[in-house]
């Protein structure tokens, strides 16, 4: 089953074409009318002109979040305010978030998208699916909510939390289906089991389409045998539009729309594309992107384009699951969060010193972020109360700024490791 054969499953030569007149003509768009992308292009020496063929991408400057935060809140969008008709926000990682914009088209794109993935895991009509992923500022509920209602699913909008609700919602209305993160997921099958209810018995929960998060294949074989349903991973940052593309049946990487992204693969050090199969940082082009055009934006993700044909039919290009970041942005329950605002968070507190250890589990379903700290000499005191009081501050100067919740362990001064030379302050374990 398809939702657009004629672009899932076009030639590739024909989808190549295709990508270049959209391509030539948003860069001359862009050139013209864009002050951001017509700056850049300048001073990189680069003009509409040199864009003789699909490989010229590569002549194009790089585009970087940065870039959105530089141009907080809307000044990178190529539309006036009348055009748009949504907004959305990432969570600011490092003061300010970054600002995303919808034009009709862009929202007509966006849905298309998901409608192509739903189908081609064979969710329609038939399927009740609950969105829980968070509805708002975060693109993943409001996404998945209007691609379900495309292909006639019946949606559940339960959004995220009130976990027993959502699973008494499950049982009473025939839940086929449901959109989450994985972590979340796995906290519902623990809440789950804590209240009687078997999936395979209680509920009539066949799929389950996961993202939002890194996650692994140890993972969906955790969740799928627990749970007797299968999960699908979907992928799509907030700067693309919001979570647009799944694997299919197939299980053999995520479908990209073609027509709609264009993926090149780098070498992170060097920026030089690498071959398919080889796994590098991902740089995207939105091809019809409206509101907020995005040109060789280093998403930061690692992956690799696949080669061959997928079993399926589809033509389209497909990128092998995320298995990480170029960068050290941690995602926590969701959240995004840079080691250095944990860093520029705990030095601002005077009585600590400048050692400290990050340390992320999954304990059971949900991420654990514990964080060591070493109290300045003068301030290490043996009264426990003094102590106890430190920690509280401490903590909830995390919860403040970072809106994640750490638990804080305090260590007398020289208690932590001491590092030569770059100091390794994470240590990931959920993914081991
Ligand atoms: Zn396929």
């Amino acid at each position: 089953m398809y939702w657009n054969a004629n672009i899932e499953c076009m030639a590739v030569e024909d989808l190549r074409k295709l990508q270049y007149r959209s391509f030539k003509s948003l860069v001359n768009d862009l050139y013209s009318f864009n002050r951001f992308y017509h700056d850049k292009m300048k001073s990189a020496g680069v003009h509409p002109d040199d864009m003789q063929s699909l490989d010229d991408v590569g002549k194009l400057p790089f585009m970087y979040k940065e870039d959105l935060r530089e141009n907080y809140p809307t000044k990178m969008f190529s539309v006036p305010n009348k055009e748009i008709v949504r907004f959305h926000a990432s969570s600011g990682t490092s003061g300010k978030p970054t600002v995303m914009g919808y034009t009709q088209n862009d929202l007509a794109y966006w849905t298309e998208a998901l409608a192509r993935s739903l189908t081609s895991i064979g969710i329609g009509s038939e399927d009740i699916l609950q969105v829980s992923y968070g509805y708002g500022l975060f693109t993943g509920g409001l996404g998945l909510h209007y691609g379900a209602e495309k292909v006639g699913a019946s949606v559940v909008p339960t959004s995220t939390g009130s976990t027993e609700r959502q699973l008494e919602l499950m049982q009473d209305l025939d839940v086929t289906a449901i959109a989450c993160t994985p972590s979340y997921l796995m906290h519902m099958s623990h809440v789950a089991g804590k209240m009687g209810i078997d999936f395979r018995r209680d509920t009539c929960l066949k799929k389950a389409v996961l993202g939002a998060e890194p996650w692994t294949e140890s993972m969906r074989a955790k969740i799928e045998s627990s749970m007797g349903i299968r999960a699908y991973d979907i992928y799509g940052t907030s700067e693309q539009a919001g979570p647009m593309f799944t694997e299919c049946e197939e299980r053999n990487g995520i479908h990209i729309g073609g027509d709609i992204m264009y993926v090149e693969i780098l070498d992170p050090d060097t920026g030089e594309p690498l071959e398919n199969g080889e796994k590098g940082e991902m740089v995207v082009t939105m091809l019809k992107k409206e509101a907020l055009p995005i040109v060789r934006f280093r998403v930061k993700d690692i992956s690799s384009l696949m080669d061959g044909e997928c079993p399926c039919g589809r033509t389209s290009p497909r990128i092998s699951r995320i298995t990480g970041r170029s960068d050290d942005m941690l995602i926590i329950r969701g959240i995004n969060v840079f080691p250095s605002q944990i860093e520029y968070t705990l030095m601002r507190i005077p009585q600590i010193g400048d050692q400290y250890m990050i340390e992320l589990t999954r304990d059971g379903a949900l991420d654990d972020i514990r964080i060591q700290v070493e109290i300045k000499p003068e301030f290490f005191s043996d009264k426990v109360e003094d102590m106890v009081r430190l920690r509280a501050h401490i903590e909830s100067e995390l919860k403040k700024y970072l809106n994640v919740a750490a638990m804080v362990e305090l260590k007398a001064p020289g208690e932590l490791p001491r590092f030569e030379g770059k100091a390794k302050r994470v240590v990931d374990k959920r993914m081991i």
